[in-house]
């Protein structure tokens, strides 16, 4: 099933060309009071209120996929996990590149770990990517994106993909620069999820698709994500031995080679086989 968020907060599901609007069933989520979870209540619930949504389907309102603005698929995950350097031939292009490494220390990830994102940088394809430091190198990293979908800690590899809940592609925005990684990574809007969850159960396997991503109609990034250094279930493994992951947590896998800058006005279009395709439009930002 493809999940998405839309309008005004509505919950879809995604049916061909159209959404279905299940929004109903988010009164079946319990109301929560001060202080709130450390997980998305609706990505942890999604188990038990997957039949239910079934159920709604056939007289669910249809609009049409292109006529609606489409939010971030997971509205509040409590972290935002990402991968730096997990992809071969994109560690070698920042190794070869003063502008991308900036004479940060590069290490292999299983060096170098994994970073947080700042959650207050989550946004859907409608919203557009702001840049917020124009004047500097901003550059977009297509990046497949598992959705946490149980609370994991210390998994082991063979257990891992038991726990996610679906699949979404992101873009990890990133000003280039000498600065800490989610220093450049997390102003608002910097990190896009969308364009809706594909459940888990449609995509048994994540690791051999196809993906690309081009701007302005020309393809900057090609790959597969066979290619992963880490695989989504060894960053399950290697995040859940530092952190306790909770439903709805993201994992940015990383991104593959062909990082460029871009501008105000360009528009990324990224697509994921079996997913689906991010229509990003970059707006200027004040400076
Ligand atoms: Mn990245």
């Amino acid at each position: 099933m493809k999940i998405c968020r839309y309008d005004d907060n509505r919950l879809g599901v995604v049916d061909g060309a159209d959404v279905l609007d299940v929004s109903a069933v988010l009164q079946e989520l319990s109301s929560c009071r001060y202080p709130l979870p450390h997980h998305d209540m609706l990505v942890e619930a999604l188990p038990r209120l997957l039949p239910a949504i079934e159920a709604m389907k056939p007289r669910a309102k249809r609009t049409p996929v292109d006529a609606v603005k489409l939010l971030a698929p997971v509205a509040n995950p409590g972290k935002v996990i990402a991968a730096p350097v997990n992809y071969t031939k994109h560690l070698q292009e920042v190794l070869g590149d003063a502008n991308l490494h900036h004479d940060n220390q590069i290490n292999h990830i299983e060096r170098a770990g994994l970073f947080l994102k700042a959650v207050s940088s989550l946004e859907g394809m409608s919203r557009g990517v702001e840049l917020s430091h124009p004047e500097r190198r901003n550059d977009p990293e297509l990046e497949l994106v598992a959705v946490i979908g149980r609370v994991a800690k210390n998994v082991d590899v063979a257990d891992a993909l038991a726990y996610v809940a679906g699949y979404c592609i992101g873009l990890d925005m990133t000003i280039r620069g000498p600065e800490e990684r989610s220093f450049r990574k997390s102003p608002d809007t910097y990190t896009v999820l969308g364009p809706w969850l594909v459940t888990a159960d449609e995509l048994p396997d994540a690791g051999a698709l196809d993906m690309s991503l081009h701007v302005n109609g020309e393809v900057r990034q090609r790959a597969n994500t066979r290619d992963l250094i880490l695989g989504v279930p060894q960053l399950i493994a290697f995040a859940s031995s530092f952190y306790t992951l909770h439903p709805g947590d993201l994992i940015y896998t990383g991104t593959p080679e062909g990082v460029a800058a871009i501008k105000a006005g360009d528009r990324l279009v990224g697509t994921i086989d079996r997913i689906g395709t991010l229509d990003v439009r970059i707006v200027g930002g004040a400076q």
